[in-house]
């Protein structure tokens, strides 16, 4: 890092998913490519990109988890925050990624960094007894211009805003419903999900 350069707290990783077998089957083109031992890909013929992490087709989920989620969750368990999103065009691959699907029924290999984070987490939480740990959970879906709670389903969407607080920062949502979470109910707060949602889970982690 040059003298005088802060270190930039937002990390960007970039994953490349395989081609769908329906693409296979309509003769599509891999486009993207990683360059090996850095961290840059070349999308087309030579248009090079640079990223704090990359990922290519064959990457795991796991792998995933490790590289960028894992040093989140140990930083987050000493009382740093840390948030988690995934972006990018539909279809290509946030919400496998993210692992936001109906993870009652997806494979334990195959299972993204929600459910890996909160398996983690309640790993540590067992581990550290002299600890006492309190997780708040709220989770919403962002569709559009417009959000909903999906711990409260019934809580209208002219309910939910988001609020400055006095110095213009943005924070909080107003109306938002925060549940106690363990570890059991998680499968089910899941299915509250649908399918084809833009959705953001926040884990508040308190030690008393
Ligand atoms: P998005 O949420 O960005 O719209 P999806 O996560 O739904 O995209 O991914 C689109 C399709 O690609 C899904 O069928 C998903 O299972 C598949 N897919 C995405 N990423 C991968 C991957 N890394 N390996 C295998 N299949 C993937
Ligand atoms: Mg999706």
């Amino acid at each position: 890092m040059e003298s005088g350069m802060e270190e930039i707290p937002v990390k960007v990783a970039v994953r490349i998913r395989p081609l769908l077998s329906k693409e296979v089957l309509h003769n599509h083109q891999v486009c993207v490519r990683l360059v090996p031992n850095t961290q840059q890909i070349i999308i087309g013929k030579d248009r090079a990109f640079t990223f704090d992490f990359v990922f290519g087709k064959n990457s795991t989920q796991e792998e995933v988890y490790t590289v960028c989620i894992k040093p989140l969750l140990v930083s987050l368990t000493e009382g740093y925050n840390a948030t988690v999103f995934a972006y990018g065009q539909t279809g290509s691959g946030k919400t496998y990624t993210i692992g936001g699907g109906h993870i009652a029924s997806v494979a334990e290999d195959e299972k993204g960094i929600i459910p890996r984070a909160i398996q983690e987490l309640f790993q540590h939480i067992s581990e550290n007894r002299n600890i006492d740990f309190h997780v708040k959970v709220s989770y919403i879906e962002v569709y559009k211009e417009e959000l909903r709670d999906l711990l409260e389903l019934e809580t209208s969407v002219k309910e939910l805003h988001i609020r400055e607080d006095e110095k213009g920062n943005t924070g909080r949502i107003s109306a938002l419903k925060f549940g106690v979470l363990c570890f059991s109910c998680v499968p089910k707060l899941f299915l509250a999900s649908p399918e084809k949602a833009y959705s953001l889970l926040t884990l508040e982690i308190f030690r008393i």
